[in-house]
C-alpha cells in the first residue's frame, strides 16, 4: 500500500505544477547535490525569432538566403526551423533531405545542395566568414547559423530566444539551498556562455551532440554529485534516463515526457524547486 503521506504529496504535487511518473525518483529529489538544465525550450522560451540576416558574399540576396535556409526547414521540428519559417516570404521544393545530427540540417533545393549547420560545423569544415561581426551577434546570446549553398559559404541568420524570467528564480533559489546548477546544450559556446552568465549557472557544457548528452551527466555524477537533469527534447531523452531523478518539460517532445520521472505541467523551471522541497517535506516526515 502506499503511505498516505506519499499519495497526498501526490494530489499536492499536481496541484504545485509537477506530475510524479515515479516514485522513487521523486523520493531521491531530496538528496540532490546538482541539477543539470538543457538551454532551449528549458531554460529559454525556445521561441525563436530571426533577428538578423548576414551575406557574406551577395552571391545571393538576403532574401533568397532565408528562402533557401526556410524551404529546408520546412522537414525540421527544431525551434530554429519555426524561427526561419516565420521569416522567409517563401519556399521551394526539397529533395534528399537529411538531417545532420546535432550540427543541422542540408538537402537539395531548387535544384543545388544546400545546407543550414551550426558554428561547429563551419570550424570543422574550415569554410571562412566574417568571425568579428557573427562573434558579436553571438556574445549576445543570439544563436547563429550558417547558410551553404552549392558548398559555398553564402551568409548566416541570427536567431533571438529569450530567458524565462522563471529561470533566474530557480536558479537563485536552488543556490540558495546549495544545489550546483549547469547548463547542457548543443548551441554554440558563445551563446551557451552569455545565458549561463545571465542566470548565474556553475558550470557550462555547450556544443554537445545528443549522443553525448548523457556521457555530460555521468561527467556531473562521477564529481560525486547526486543530479537532476530538466530537459525538453528528443535529444534529452538519454540524459533524463541516466539522471538520478529526470525531469521532463510538459511542452517537450512526446519522448522526453515518456523517460521523464518527474514531469513539470507548466514548463516552469521553479517548479523543480517545489518539487525538491516536496519530496523533503514528504520523506522527513515519514518513518
Ligand atoms: P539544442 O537542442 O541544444 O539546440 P541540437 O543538437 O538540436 O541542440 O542542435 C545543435 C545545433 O545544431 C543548433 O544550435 C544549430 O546550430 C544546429 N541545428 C540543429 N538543427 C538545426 C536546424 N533544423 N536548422 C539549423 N540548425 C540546426
Ligand atoms: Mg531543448
Amino acid at each position: 500500500a502506499i503511505p498516505l503521506v506519499v499519495s497526498v504529496s501526490t494530489s499536492l504535487a499536481a496541484t504545485n505544477g509537477f506530475l510524479i511518473r515515479n516514485r522513487a525518483a521523486f523520493e531521491q529529489s531530496r538528496n540532490l547535490q546538482a541539477v543539470i538544465f538543457d538551454k532551449t525550450g528549458t531554460l529559454t522560451e525556445g521561441t525563436f525569432s530571426v533577428t538578423d540576416v548576414l551575406n557574406f558574399n551577395d552571391q545571393f540576396s538576403d532574401d533568397e538566403i532565408l528562402t533557401y535556409a526556410a524551404s529546408l526547414e520546412t522537414n525540421s521540428e527544431h525551434p530554429i526551423a519555426k524561427g526561419i519559417l516565420e521569416r522567409a516570404e517563401n519556399t521551394l521544393d526539397v529533395d534528399e533531405f537529411n538531417s545532420i545530427t546535432g550540427k543541422g540540417i542540408e538537402g537539395v533545393v531548387d535544384g543545388k545542395n544546400v545546407k543550414v549547420v551550426s558554428p561547429g560545423y563551419i570550424r570543422e569544415a574550415e569554410m571562412d566568414y566574417p568571425k568579428k561581426k557573427v562573434e558579436e551577434i553571438s556574445s549576445q546570446g543570439k544563436t547563429v547559423v550558417f547558410v551553404i549553398i552549392e558548398d559555398k559559404l553564402c551568409g548566416a541568420v541570427a536567431l533571438g530566444d529569450k530567458i524565462r524570467e522563471s529561470s533566474r528564480n530557480a536558479i537563485k533559489t536552488l543556490h540558495e539551498m546549495g544545489l550546483e546548477c549547469v547548463m547542457l546544450t548543443g548551441d554554440n559556446q558563445q551563446t551557451a556562455d552569455y545565458v549561463a552568465k545571465e542566470l548565474n549557472i556553475d558550470q557550462v557544457f555547450a556544443e554537445v551532440l545528443p549522443d553525448e548528452k548523457a556521457d555530460k551527466v555521468k561527467e556531473v555524477q562521477g564529481q560525486g554529485k547526486r543530479v537532476a537533469m530538466t530537459g525538453d527534447g528528443v535529444n534529452d531523452a538519454p540524459a533524463l534516463a541516466q539522471a538520478d531523478v529526470g525531469i521532463a518539460i510538459g511542452a517537450g517532445s512526446d519522448v522526453a515526457v515518456e523517460t521523464g520521472d518527474i514531469v513539470l505541467v507548466k514548463d516552469n523551471p521553479e517548479d523543480v524547486v517545489n518539487l525538491i522541497k516536496l519530496s523533503g517535506a514528504t520523506y522527513n516526515k515519514m518513518i
